[in-house]
């Protein structure tokens, strides 16, 4: 079972990850986390990659990918795996597929979690943080009982600079610029699957598992 998994921010690609990764029993692969165990493990790539986030620099594709081939040649990897925040460009694409070449596994499924853009910015700029005592919550997920009061000590509740819908809007949408070229590649491939991910977090895995076992194309 090996996946790629795409979404924007906001689109719960973060738990669906998860919960194909328990029912798979594959590794999750993130860039993070591979960026993160490269360094500590001190390779050679990972090294270099140090150097570029030190100097708050972005890492270069190459470098990223030559971490990507590390750890997809690993034995776990062997009975599949999901990756998840890779590939992010075209360039990465093409090298992704040229590594699995190489590694005689190919991806079997690639996927988009598809939320509408009015849902997302939503969904981002729900949180609300009590003045008094810094609990959060989220006008969708995690409602205060009363609104604009804190359910502890019924504070204030304010919306962080970060959050507020035009930050989320410009944020959201320097990420459709870069993630549309990508799904544009693996729809001229004719691969991409989008899922809709503005259903219930259950329903959504429901379509995905539905996909992963072949009933639904
Ligand atoms: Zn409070």
């Amino acid at each position: 079972m090996n996946i790629v998994l795409m979404g924007l921010p906001g689109a719960g690609k973060g738990t669906q990850a998860d919960k194909i990764v328990e029912k798979y029993a594959i590794p999750h692969i993130s860039t993070g986390d591979m960026f993160r165990a490269a360094i500590k493990d001190g390779t050679e790539l990972g090294l270099k990659a140090k150097s570029f986030m030190d100097q708050g620099a972005l890492v270069p594709d190459e470098v990223t990918i030559g971490i990507v081939r590390e750890r997809l040649s690993q034995h776990d990897c062997e009975k599949g795996f999901l990756l998840d925040g890779f590939p992010r460009t075209v360039p990465q694409a093409e090298a992704l597929d040229s590594i699995l070449d190489e590694l005689g596994r190919p991806v079997e499924h690639t996927i988009n979690v598809q939320v509408e853009k009015e849902e997302l910015i939503a969904r981002l700029s729900g949180r609300r943080i009590c003045k008094t005592c810094g609990t959060s919550y989220h006008l969708v997920f995690n409602p205060p009982k009363e609104e604009g009061k804190c359910d502890k000590d019924g504070g204030e509740l304010y919306t962080r600079a970060d959050d507020n819908p035009e930050t989320v809007t410009n944020r959201l949408e320097v990420n459709m610029n870069q993630a549309q070229p990508l799904l544009d590649f693996y729809e001229a491939k004719g691969v991409l699957k989008n899922i809709n991910g503005q259903q219930e977090i259950s329903k959504v895995f429901a379509d995905l598992d539905a996909l992963l076992q072949g009933s639904r194309s």
